[in-house]
């Protein structure tokens, strides 16, 4: 890892590069650790489905730390575990908290308990009570179970997520041949209006989205995201296994992309119109491509030369890196 970072020559004697943190290892449990817990992984993954209740089984500090996403706030409930439910169980709290949230955010289509360490610790059958509770208010009650401690990075948060999603809701409407023309992302959040530039886009192409997972992700719109022509897998790390496992189960084949970058934009826009098979689209992504390359050249001229540094979230670095120098410009070059 320390070989990847280049120290900008004048500000070598400004800082050291030492001791990075160790990818894929345990966390020394009391060692502080700059990675996210399994819980973290899992409200990544999730935290965007709209018509949910969110309920935080643990410490009421879980919740704290969980309620915020992408620089989001999102609305959590949490069962606030103290020492008595350590020590005397704390499923009869689960279930009033289930029912109290329920009755704070009506009609929600379903209820997401996540899990965390201390529920981890006492070894709660927190999925016994789920399907109690679910049978009880005739609502989906689903655990995610994701405690802290149970993997070595916030990525296998996602994986728990995903799986939780396979089984209780993506498919889980009639079967059918595929929708024409619709396809879902995943991997996709909608980081500040993302999605909706991505979904014009795709519009322009014909096609139409059934499901953002999760950035726009429902209840109901997951339970038709079987009918999809296509996946269109944006965030690799959180889409791509999931788009594994739907072309196992309903046959919809993917397509990794980026929309991050105009090459990879236009790249991604060509793969999409490659697959739906038309040709035609081609012209246009192109035509579009070189009236964006010329919107940006002002920009480019002033920056020719200079070092910049980009930070943004792992679906946008591409092969860009930590730092990239902006090409001088010559007479007559193509910019990418
Ligand atoms: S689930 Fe565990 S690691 Fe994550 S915030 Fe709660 S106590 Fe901390």
């Amino acid at each position: 890892m320390k070989m990847l970072i280049e120290i900008m020559p004048e500000r070598a004697g400004h800082l050291e590069l030492t001791n990075l943190p160790a990818c894929e290892r345990q966390t020394l449990p009391g060692v502080i650790s700059q990675r996210a817990c399994l819980l973290y992984g899992a409200r990544w993954m999730l935290a965007a489905i709209r018509d949910v209740v969110h309920l935080i089984h643990g410490p009421v500090g879980c919740a704290y730390y969980s309620e915020t996403v992408r620089k989001k706030n999102y609305r959590v409930f949490s069962t606030a575990l103290g020492e008595k439910e350590i020590i005397f169980g704390a499923g009869q709290k689960l279930e009033d908290a289930i029912r109290e949230a329920i009755s704070l955010r009506p009609r929600p289509s379903a209820v997401l308990v996540y899990t965390t360490c201390a529920v981890g610790l006492i070894g709660e059958d927190v999925e016994a009570i789920c399907k109690r509770v679910s049978a009880s208010l005739g609502l989906p009650v689903v655990p995610v179970n994701c405690p802290g401690f149970g993997g070595v990075s916030q990525g296998n948060g996602h994986d728990v997520a995903a799986a939780a999603l396979l089984e209780h809701f993506i498919g889980r409407g009639p079967a059918g041949p595929p929708l024409e023309n619709r396809v879902n992302i995943l991997g996709e959040f909608d980081v500040q209006g993302d999605l909706k530039e991505i979904e014009q886009l795709l519009q322009r192409l014909g096609l139409n989205i059934i499901c953002a997972v999760s950035g726009r992700a429902t209840v109901e719109n997951m339970a038709r995201a079987h009918r999809a022509g296509l996946n269109i897998v944006h965030c690799g790390r959180t889409g791509r296994r999931l788009a594994q496992k739907m072309e196992e189960r309903f046959g919809i084949p993917w397509r990794k992309v980026s929309f991050f970058g105009l090459a990879e934009t236009v790249a991604a826009l060509q793969a999409v119109a490659a697959f739906f098979n038309r040709p035609g689209e081609a012209a246009w992504v192109e035509k579009e491509a070189e009236a964006a390359r010329q919107r940006a050249l002002p920009y480019l001229r002033r920056l020719a030369g200079r070092r910049v540094a980009l930070f943004f979230g792992a679906s946008r670095m591409g092969g860009a890196g930590l730092q990239h120098r902006v090409p001088v410009l010559q007479p007559g070059v193509r910019l990418p």
